[in-house]
């Protein structure tokens, strides 16, 4: 009954622990029961690291708006009873002294964190497979990739462990998996949420990121989790309006449609998918107009400056003393150098090389500076457009649907597949994918981006969009 439970969505479960009808205790059980199904031997997902054990930490902490609410929690969030490790064999065993304030807030909203997820290690991957723990597999066909970084919290609530999971943003690590697994994955505006106990990966462009089943639990996790901390100074102290705004006419909503996120290489039945869902926003009372966003195809080569020279230097603190690993050395320096070469996979230490260069002297103008410059131009796009009275933008989340595990091996290839996502980090606006259709079987994620703290616009179009499309999102 629990397990039925949990797929009715996040609401569903508060109410029912708080009328009393079912325990906090029964739907843990029930959610770790399907985590246990989920790693059977020889079929595994792979999607939960570190199960919770039942038990005082696993007790809810208040009967609130989540009260009993099972969650999921990318291993790159600090949280106190179980591992924080990122993926990655640098971090083994380190246990955080505290834990990250989105975690807490969901916490403190009564909801019980069931497990810590796999993810690409320290965040930088779009398909698990650089985890250290091997790749989490997609449960709609375990041959293809659940998308990444953010993985295995998708395949958690995809897979029925969870109606919500979080995970995090530097480039698309959300919004591309809740594509690929066909479940929705929301990228609030920076700042909107405190990243305080996040891993750091790039701190000009990551974001906490929740996933739910429906947009109405993606929604009521963004919620939960917004708002000002005094432990992030870039959080923001605007006030956090209501998200739950549920499905309603989009009359005197202007929808854009960027021309550059229709490229002739887009996959074909994407571009169809596109096209039935742009439809029904206009059948629901949206204006539709074709915009223009110029600077898009910059967008890759300016994320792959400036997310690994932040990267080289937030991963600096990894060096065998503070935490996690330590591998002999003669002296400091060879046990520094012998701890990252053995603790970082290929594509961090790929990503510290290329950040480390972008950054040297003689190089910064020529890289870091010159990026900066054209992610300005970026976000200048975004702003002409909302501000020539376009509300919401609407795109397709990934080129292709999800591809199969190990399919690509050229790192460009993959870095490609967060071509339509990466604007929205680089100019600090949020953006959600939600599931508009499926092609061959797999699902087919719609992107809407908004203006900055405009969530609720956002929302709006996807509780319309999801209605409309209704079981038609799932064929
Ligand atoms: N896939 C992108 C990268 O590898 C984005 C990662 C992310 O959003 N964390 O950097």
């Amino acid at each position: 009954m629990s397990a039925d439970l949990i797929a009715l969505g996040a609401a569903a479960v508060a109410s029912a622990v708080r009328d009393k009808r079912t325990t906090a205790a029964a739907v843990l059980e029930a959610s770790l029961l399907r985590i246990a199904e989920t790693h059977a031997e020889g079929s595994s997902l792979n999607a939960v690291l570190h199960p919770a054990v039942a038990g005082p930490e696993t007790e809810p902490l208040a009967m609130g708006a989540l009260a009993g609410v099972p969650v999921a929690i990318k291993d790159n969030f600090a949280t106190r009873s179980l591992p924080t490790g990122c993926a990655s064999k640098i971090l083994e065993g380190w246990v955080s002294p505290f834990e990250a304030t989105a975690v807490r807030k969901l916490r403190e909203a009564g909801a019980v964190v069931v497990g810590k997820t796999n993810m690409d290690e320290f965040a930088m991957g779009s398909s698990t497979e650089n985890s250290a723990y091997g790749p989490s597999r997609n449960p709609l066909d375990p041959t293809r990739a659940p998308g990444g970084s953010s993985g295995g919290s998708a395949v958690a609530v995809a897979s029925g462990v969870a109606p919500i999971a979080l995970g995090s943003e530097t480039g698309g690590s959300v919004r591309q998996p809740a594509s690929f697994c066909g479940i929705v994955g929301v990228k609030p505006t920076y700042g909107r949420v405190s990243r305080f106990g996040l891993v750091a990966f790039a701190s000009s462009l990551d974001c906490v990121a929740p996933f739910g089943r429906t947009v109405d639990d993606a929604a009521f996790a963004t919620e939960v989790i917004s708002g000002h901390d005094v432990n992030d100074a870039t959080s923001s102290d605007r006030p956090v309006p209501a998200m739950r705004v549920g499905p309603g006419s989009l009359e005197g909503m202007v929808v854009g449609v960027p021309r550059e996120y229709f490229p002739a290489t887009l996959h074909p039945e994407v571009k169809e998918r596109c096209g039935k869902a742009i439809a029904s926003l206009k059948a629901q009372g949206a204006t539709i107009t074709d915009v223009s966003l110029p600077h898009t195809d910059l967008a890759i080569p300016v994320y792959y400056i400036i997310a690994p020279a932040e990267a080289s230097a937030n991963l600096a603190r990894f060096d065998g003393v503070r935490y996690g690993l330590r591998e002999k050395g003669a002296g400091v320096r060879e046990m520094y150098e012998a701890t990252r070469a053995r603790g970082f996979g290929p594509e961090v230490t790929r990503r510290i090389l290329l950040g480390t260069y972008g950054l040297s002297a003689g190089f910064y103008d020529a890289y870091y500076r010159k990026a900066q410059q054209v992610r300005a131009l970026i976000a200048q796009d975004f702003a002409k457009v909302f501000a020539s009275g376009v509300h919401v933008l609407f795109t397709p989340t990934t080129p292709t649907p999800a591809f199969k595990l190990g399919a690509i091996s050229d790192p460009y290839e993959m870095y490609m597949s967060d071509i339509f996502t990466v604007t929205a980090n680089l100019a600090g606006i949020p953006g959600m994918s939600l599931p508009i259709g499926r092609v061959d079987g797999m699902p087919v994620g719609g992107q809407l981006l908004a203006n900055h703290f405009d969530e609720p616009t956002m929302f709006r179009a996807a509780y319309a969009l999801e209605e409309a499309l209704g079981a038609g999102a799932h064929r």
